[in-house]
């Protein structure tokens, strides 16, 4: 199967800001873009193949048609695809909100649960998160909280700088703060419950729906401890630098930095997805060349083998 070269979904919100249509070139009629769904075959918001035998095409279609055997040995029994990867542009902050486990997710939502992973790519002078309680609570405790208004005065609010990682499991309360743009790999859900939105009304002077019953099934109520460095030590590949960023059953993520030629393979275990943070270049493999740039998401199938990338690039590399 060809390698795939794919157009995001873009989601419009009251907190998105426009670096992802000034910056990247991505274009939509919408007054701002909070998210670019760049790898995703989630209903929600697919991702489109861009040039190839699959123009046109959505992700999941091309899967459909090439066999579930191009996700690679690790997801053969998984029952959707396995991860969603966006870029996203908090303008504004988002509202404070926590995501089931596999299990509470396909009881309640018929869907994965979500633990999900944010590298920063960049962020206003003081952005904040954030992220977990910073006492351990009762559940009655985190209820009343929410229900008074005072649920900020329990949670975690960390100051973030480009190049953190951010690792969520389920449970974790976690919000984006405002100014902050960042990568998420996640598990592909779209389980989000919302316990604290800053009283913000939407387009139509509406409050956002809160989910305080299934927020406080899920939450995790330990206090808990912040870091955001990367996991692994960076190391020298040829003219690239990989650095293990972080991880879990569900996915994991590599940061490549290369100034000339980085080479790497596309096993039988997974399939492999690249997304260009910065800088322009080219991929290929097998006779195929694809064209990156700022914001390029490809897919390479598993069991492609070797491909090469040439040129001065910053990428996020993502396995399941
Ligand atoms: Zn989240």
């Amino acid at each position: 199967m060809e390698i795939l070269s794919l157009y995001p979904t873009l989601k419009e919100t009251i907190w998105g800001g426009r670096t992802l249509i000034d910056e990247y070139g991505f274009v939509t009629d919408g007054d701002n873009a909070a998210e670019a769904w760049l790898l995703s075959c989630h209903k929600d918001g697919p991702s489109f193949v861009i040039d190839g035998k699959y123009k046109g095409k959505t992700l999941s279609e091309v899967i459909e048609a090439e066999g579930k055997e191009v996700l690679g040995t690790n997801n053969k029994d998984s029952r959707e695809f396995p991860v969603l990867i966006k870029i996203i542009d908090a303008r504004d902050k988002l509202s404070v909100q926590v995501h089931p486990d596999d299990e509470y997710a396909w009881a309640n939502e018929n869907e994965n649960g979500k633990t999900e992973a944010w590298y920063v790519l960049g962020c206003e002078e003081g952005a904040s998160l954030i992220y977990g309680v910073n006492h351990n609570m009762e559940r009655e405790e985190f209820a009343a909280a929410i229900e008074n208004g005072t649920l900020l005065d329990d949670v975690n609010v960390v100051k973030v700088k480009p190049g953190d990682v951010v690792f969520i499991p389920s449970g974790m309360l976690h919000a984006i703060g405002e100014g902050i743009l960042l990568a998420e790999v996640q598990q592909s859900s779209n389980s989000t419950y919302r316990v604290f939105d800053y009283m913000r009304r939407d387009k139509n002077g509406n409050l956002r729906e809160l989910h305080v019953k299934k927020a406080v099934d899920v939450v995790t109520l330990e206090a808990s401890d912040v870091n955001f460095s990367p996991e692994g030590e960076s190391e020298k590949d040829g003219d690239a630098v990989k650095t293990y960023l972080t991880g879990c059953e569900y996915f994991g993520m590599t940061l490549v930095e290369t100034d000339g030629i980085y080479k790497d393979i596309a096993g039988e275990k997974s399939f492999v997805s690249l997304l260009v943070l910065d800088g322009e270049g080219e991929l290929s493999a097998e006779g195929q060349t694809i064209a990156l740039r700022k914001g390029s998401s490809i897919f390479i199938p598993a069991g492609k083998g070797e491909f090469t990338v040439n040129g001065k690039l910053s990428i996020l590399k993502t396995e399941a």
